[in-house]
């Protein structure tokens, strides 16, 4: 498969080297030339699939031959090697469950790909590969602990002093060996830009191979195909009869999970319709009604991995739509969630139906059952995309119940924080870098 840039400014490249460089030189997008066709009787028959199979089939027309079969199918598979079951909440209304991950946060399967195909990609390297990355929680422990011992690769982790979670923080910090962590005395935004400035520095280029590990990457953006399917071998389990598939809902921010989604239905499979939830960051809600894209400075929310003011994949929706305007209408709508009906919906669904969200779910479970209770005996899927222990206090105060830290994180609670308190200075983060 070959890759082009959605600025179409920059060479054609392949795989490997999309993967390498994450952005395309002219600053565009990596975006795959064709849209694989999967067979349709392997649709059909998907119960009959393992996840890693299914994973292997989704995957391998992206990777081509530049990773051999054997290894491939290795690294699928331990990509997927945690539960990501289909649970019911409602009459209507199941949850893909995709925080059963290291870190619990669906971030975990883009991550485990990518850091995999890197090491494999890198491994005659005679220089190390610094990768840089700024989080505001959920990216940094998922890339940490997807990097975690690869050899050939060390990674720099930047992150706001004081602005992440508990169980965010040790999952960035107590991993220690290939992974350093970074305090940084400002905000994510200040992260961010110490970043870009790395990338910009001549000097540091020269010294170090830097590469980043967001979510522009495509071997991070393209294995979140993968649970769409295992959503969709779940679901003809309980409603046999409907073949035309689910709508799904999808807490979106930079709209990478979303993105991935809609390309595994432009590639064979069945999805009814797909909807957006948004928190107050709603620029693509915007753009669905006014097809202006108009991006804005972020505001923060309780559902903050979302809090994106310009979200970098939304290009690639455009792209799998050819701009398109109508047909994307017909398979995209959007919604609006405001923090109150954020906790409303937590405390609301956990005392209905004894079911525990974490904000993110619980803005893409309310906006499907907006969206549902327009459309008479349609059934739907909310991904819920983080465990609600890893926003704790935002989840305590609606129901009033400490949140059960699950046996994968207790063990990390306890573990030492290890990180480096810099300033936003960016000489002393390159002094750092540099030795
Ligand atoms: C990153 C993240 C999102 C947003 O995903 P995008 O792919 O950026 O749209 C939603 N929920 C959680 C918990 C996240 O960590």
């Amino acid at each position: 498969m070959n890759y082009y840039s959605t600025n179409r400014q920059s060479p054609i490249v392949g795989f490997k080297e999309a993967s390498i460089k994450g952005q395309a030189p002219d600053k565009g997008l990596y975006f795959p030339e064709t849209l694989p066709q999967l067979d349709k009787e392997f649709i059909r028959g998907i119960e009959n699939y393992s996840n890693e199979e299914i994973a292997f089939r989704v995957i391998t027309p992206y990777v081509g031959k530049e990773i051999p079969e054997e290894k491939l199918f290795r690294i699928v598979s331990e990509t997927v090697n945690f539960p990501i079951p289909l649970v019911p909440i409602s009459e209507s209304i199941s949850s893909l469950e995709l925080f059963h991950g290291p870190t619990l946060a669906f971030k975990d399967i883009g991550a485990r790909f990518m850091s995999r195909c890197l090491g494999y990609f890198l491994k005659d390297n005679s220089k190390k590969v610094t990768v840089l990355v700024a989080t505001s929680g959920d990216t940094g422990g998922a890339v940490a602990n997807g990097f975690y011992e690869v050899e050939g690769v060390e990674v720099v982790i930047l992150y706001p002093s004081g602005k992440v979670s508990p169980v965010q923080e040790k999952q960035l910090t107590t991993l220690g060996k290939n992974i350093h962590a970074l305090e940084v005395e400002g905000t994510f935004d200040d992260c961010q830009q110490l970043v870009k400035a790395a990338f910009m520095d001549a000097e540091l280029n020269r010294q170090l191979f830097l590469t980043s590990a967001n979510s522009i990457n495509v071997a991070r953006w393209l294995p979140q195909q993968f649970y769409y399917f295992f959503a969709y071998k779940q679901w003809l389990r309980n409603s046999p009869s409907d073949d035309k598939g689910p709508v799904i809902s999808v807490p979106s921010g930079n709209f990478g999970n979303i993105c991935a989604g809609i390309l595994a239905m432009q590639t064979g499979l069945p999805v009814k319709h797909f909807i957006a939830a948004c928190n107050a960051n709603d620029i693509v809600s915007e753009y669905l009604e006014t097809q202006n894209l108009q991006p804005r400075q972020a505001v923060p929310t309780l559902s903050n991995a979302m809090d994106v003011g310009n979200p970098s994949n939304f290009v690639r929706i455009l792209e799998i739509f050819n701009h398109r305007f109508p047909e994307l209408k017909n398979i995209l709508s959007s919604a609006t969630i405001t923090d109150t009906e954020t906790i409303a919906t937590i405390s609301e669904v956990h005392q209905q139906y004894n079911y525990l969200l974490d904000p993110h779910g619980a803005v893409g479970y309310l906006a499907l059952q907006r969206y549902l209770a327009g459309q008479p005996g349609q059934k739907g899927i909310v991904l819920e995309t983080a465990h609600p222990v890893k926003f704790p206090e935002a989840v305590e105060n609606c129901t009033g119940q400490p949140v059960e830290i699950p046996t994968a994180v207790q063990s990390i609670m306890k573990k030492e924080k290890k990180s480096i308190i810099i300033k936003t200075d960016f000489g002393q983060f390159k002094d750092y870098l540099l030795k």
